[in-house]
């Protein structure tokens, strides 16, 4: 110690513990830094104040690493918090990408949640992509209607076999030299899926913290983890349920990319794709061009945003 390379000045936040954080250094090294009381939200808890993902600036004091500053966030992946209050949860900074792991079956594939998630992500500006998982349990054939369906609306999608490691590679080479947050609904084989992708990582399991008796990454923490130098992949908890943050009934078709062109061929201006004559959206799911069932998802979503359950 005492070189400066010893004591980095800068790292990224790759999970937060019990009132500190834990940093990786660009050389890998990983440690521990407490966050002040300045740098904290009204409540004391670290809130959104930092977050996986967050690039911070450190001073030291002896051997103790103290975070000095959140560096400006180029992006956030948020959620609505779970609880009563309208609140923001930053789930994680500065991403390349947004990975979201479905099964097509058990549990059954999901359009409520990889839409919602697809929503959030295009939002944010963050690109995303969409892996189909457990396609050895595709008995219905359904893999390849969902793949054209999910294309239509620009995703790219892959199909994986995680158990066997069917289509573990394509993932690999999607995610290389990126930033990479990974997020399904619990039991899709997500954590199968980040092994095959990084076997000589150890991945986090839901620890239980001393103190509280709760689990400690099971409730809201992403996990980073920095399988090469320059490949990072964020481990979320399984998701029960998502809700949307920061998105609105009447602006919802502006993130669905196969839907928002055609809002303005409508008939009446304000439109509500319901019933109305002359919809350009029911339109062109009657001719085959947007798929039915983003469609009736999207009606769906805008519906509950709209009554003010997410
Ligand atoms: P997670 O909750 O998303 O992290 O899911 P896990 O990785 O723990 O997997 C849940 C269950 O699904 C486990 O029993 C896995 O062995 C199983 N599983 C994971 N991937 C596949 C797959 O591609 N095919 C099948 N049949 N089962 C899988
Ligand atoms: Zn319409």
């Amino acid at each position: 110690m005492g070189t400066p390379a010893a004591r980095p000045t800068v790292a990224t936040v790759c999970r937060i513990d019990f009132g500190s954080v834990r940093l990786l250094a660009d050389d890998g090294r990983e440690f521990e830094a407490s966050v002040p009381a300045k740098l904290r939200g009204a409540r004391k808890a670290l809130g959104n104040a930092v977050v996986t993902g967050d690039r911070v600036a450190l001073v030291w004091d002896h051997e103790r690493a103290l975070v000095e500053r959140v560096e400006p966030r180029r992006n956030v992946f948020s959620r609505r918090a779970a609880g009563e209050r309208e609140e923001e949860q930053v789930v994680t900074a500065n991403l390349d990408q947004v990975v979201i792991v479905a099964a097509l079956q058990r549990p059954d594939f999901s359009h409520g949640l990889v839409d919602r998630v697809l929503v959030q992500c295009e939002r944010a500006g963050i690109p995303a992509l969409l892996v189909l998982n457990k396609t050895d349990l595709d008995s219905r054939q359904e893999t390849e209607a969902l793949l054209t369906e999910y294309a239509r609306a620009g995703v790219t999608g892959l199909a994986t076999c995680a158990v066997s490691g069917r289509g573990v590679d394509a993932v690999r080479d999607a995610c290389a030299a990126r930033r990479t947050m990974f997020v399904g609904h619990s039991g899709v084989g997500k954590s199968t899926l980040l092994v095959g992708l990084m076997p000589d990582v150890v991945i986090a399991q839901g620890e239980v913290n001393d103190v509280t008796g709760k689990g400690r990454h099971t409730t809201s923490a992403a996990v980073l983890y920095r399988p090469a130098p320059d490949t990072e992949l964020v481990d979320t908890p399984g998701v029960r349920a998502f809700a949307l943050w920061g998105v609105e009934a009447g602006d919802l078709v502006e993130y669905y990319p196969e839907l928002e062109p055609l809002a303005g061929g409508c008939r009446f201006s304000d439109c509500r794709h319901d019933r109305e004559p002359g919809c350009a959206l029911r339109a062109a799911v009657a001719r085959g061009e947007v798929g039915e069932r983003r469609f009736a998802s999207y009606c769906k979503l805008r519906d509950e945003l709209a009554e003010g359950f997410h």
